[in-house]
């Protein structure tokens, strides 16, 4: 309220908020008297208080995501499960694989390997986002179709993204957990599309999203009825071009307190470079991830999509067992099956 706003101005807001079934909290200053109002937003501030007699400004504390929000579930964390896999709350999931399908060969391979040493999850990609129109855009169904034959052979669950409404029904027989690419994090039409699956979802942070953009795109697919979304953290783009993207660690801490939804680091798209892939993962469990998603290769030199990022094959079981005690340091259990 205005400096020396009268106790009838006062007592005409508390009315006003009291007559929507919202509750007026009053605090009385020397000099100032605040009004909360606490209740449904839409009815607060559809009641115009702005312009009331005595009214300083309205100030809207209330978070515009509400499913997302850790208030939402009274602090209780969800966990996704997926084939007896969990990725959140006290579970740690590792999620293993190439960027794209590329072939056979290579898609069997690298699952037989992730598999081996523990990997929670395939990830590949049969549709691909690339910055280049002339890129190699992804295998498509004959993609989908190779990873539906590794799940069969490693009993991995897949991850593999969905960028096109179109392709829904090819995706989601195969796919146990939908991906949303970082370009896509804002397309509401798709996420609210795979909302409507009931497929978990891996949604990717979009390049230059804040983390109250990235919770508001998963208000979309939670909307849904879909409660299983997982936030993943994949570099941001900053000032800084030493290395592909920043990743932004301390979406971890902050994530945790904004929202109840698993968190999930991707350290291979931000880093760029595999050398520094292991660091940045060990750096994200510390912190209290809830899974990794990271790419591997059997013959990285040979990627036709991101090759200089991806973990080889021979090195992985290491790199998992690594990551595997730094989870558990931070209290984590570490899937297996
Ligand atoms: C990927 O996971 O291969 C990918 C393209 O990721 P992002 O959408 O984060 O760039
Ligand atoms: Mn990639």
């Amino acid at each position: 309220m205005k400096e020396g706003a009268t106790e009838e101005q006062v007592s005409h807001v508390v009315e006003r908020i009291e007559e929507v079934g919202c509750t007026a909290h009053l605090s009385q200053g020397e000099l100032l008297t605040v009004i909360g109002a606490i209740g449904d937003r839409d009815r607060v501030s559809s009641l115009g208080l702005e312009g009331a007699p005595g009214v300083d400004h309205l100030v809207p504390i209330l978070k515009p995501y509400k499913l997302a929000s850790a208030q939402f579930r009274k602090g209780q964390r969800t966990v996704i499960e997926v084939d007896g896999r969990r990725i959140g709350g006290e579970h740690f999931g590792l999620i293993a694989g190439p960027c794209t399908v590329e072939g056979r060969e290579q898609t069997l391979e690298v699952a037989r390997v992730v598999a081996d040493a523990g990997a929670a999850m395939l990830r590949g990609g049969a549709y691909k986002p690339r910055t280049s129109p002339y890129s190699f855009q992804g295998l498509g169904v004959e993609g989908l179709r190779l990873l539906q034959e590794a799940k069969e052979e490693t009993g991995l669950p897949i991850v593999t993204e969905l960028m096109d409404v179109r392709d829904v029904a090819d995706v989601i027989e195969v796919a146990d957990v939908i991906q949303i690419g970082a370009r896509n994090m804002q397309n509401y039409t798709l996420l609210a599309e795979v909302g409507r699956t009931g497929k978990p979802v891996l949604l990717k942070r979009g390049l230059s999203a804040t983390l109250d953009e990235l919770l508001m795109a998963s208000e979309y697919v939670l909307k849904e009825g879909n409660t299983n979304v997982m936030l993943c953290e994949r570099g941001i783009r900053t000032f800084e071009t030493t290395y592909r993207f920043t990743l932004d660690l301390l979406a971890i801490p902050a994530l945790r307190e904004l929202s109840h939804l698993p968190i999930v680091i991707d350290p291979s798209h931000a880093a760029g470079r595999r050398d520094w892939v292991g660091p940045m993962s060990l750096a994200a469990a510390a912190a209290g991830a809830d899974g990794i998603i990271v790419e591997v290769h059997n013959e990285p030199e040979e990627a036709i999509c991101d090759g200089p990022q991806a973990l080889p094959t021979e090195l992985f079981a290491d790199y998992a067992e690594q990551l595997r005690r730094v989870a558990e340091v931070a209290g984590k259990q570490v899937a297996t099956v």
